[in-house]
This record gives structure tokens, C-alpha cells and sequence, in this order.
């Protein structure tokens, strides 16, 4: 005879995946803040408070669960509304596009652009020099 599993198994287990991707997915913030330098990453803005990891490809409906869109490649440091800029909330005269450099994303040199043109390059993780 088949034993079912009692009543709430699979929505238990639902939540203790999400937790752990939770928690890894803070800790992976955590690592890229850190590599930031703990400031915002937009060119010359130099804030240091109020930080986000912004995802530079948007994680989808359904988030992260597989933790294959949050790394630190995919990660950057963003104040609050930069943040907000990037992800088009502020609307569209004020979004910009972060283009990686290389193959290691985040991790490596990014150029920003705003309305098509590139305005500022990286020299360094936390240093831009105009485009
Ligand atoms: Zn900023």
C-alpha cells in the first residue's frame, strides 16, 4: 500500500528551498557589496548607504530558486535609486544600461549607458573615467 505523506510535506519543503535560496542569494549580495566596496557602483555617485544588490538581468517571474541568476557576475551594488533608475521606475529618461566588459560580468569592468551612448567606463571596480 502507498503511504502518502502527511497533510503539508511538499508546502514545508517548498519553504525550506526558498529559505536556503534566501539565504544564499543575501550572502551572494553580501559578497558583491563587499567587492563594491560598499558603494554604489553608478559612476560617480559614491553613496554608501542605503545599498542593493541590483540584478543587471532581471531574475524573473518565479525568482531564483536554482541560484543561477544570482551570482556576484550577475550582481552590482546600487544605491537606492540608482537602483530604481536601472530597473525603469523612475522612467525612461533616467534608465541606464550596465554593459560587462568582459566574460566575468560584475566581477570585471562594466561601461554604463543612458539613451543609447555610453557616458562612463571602469578602469577599476569603483573607478570610471568618462566614455
Ligand atoms: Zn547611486
Amino acid at each position: 500500500m502507498f503511504d502518502k505523506p502527511p497533510v503539508g510535506t511538499a508546502k514545508r519543503e517548498h519553504r525550506q528551498r526558498q529559505a536556503k535560496a534566501n539565504r544564499a542569494e543575501v550572502q551572494t549580495k553580501q559578497q558583491a557589496r563587499t567587492r563594491d566596496g560598499f558603494m554604489c557602483r553608478y559612476p560617480w555617485c559614491g553613496v554608501g548607504n542605503d545599498l542593493v544588490g541590483a540584478h543587471l538581468t532581471h531574475k524573473g517571474i518565479g525568482g531564483d530558486s536554482q541560484q543561477i541568476r544570482t551570482t556576484t557576475q550577475t550582481i552590482i551594488t546600487l544605491c537606492s535609486p540608482h537602483h530604481d533608475a536601472l530597473d525603469g521606475r523612475l522612467g525612461v529618461s533616467k534608465r541606464f544600461v550596465v554593459e560587462r566588459l568582459t566574460s566575468h560580468g560584475a566581477d570585471g569592468l562594466l561601461a554604463f549607458s543612458k539613451d543609447g551612448t555610453r557616458f562612463a567606463v571602469e578602469t577599476a571596480i569603483g573607478t570610471v573615467v568618462p566614455a
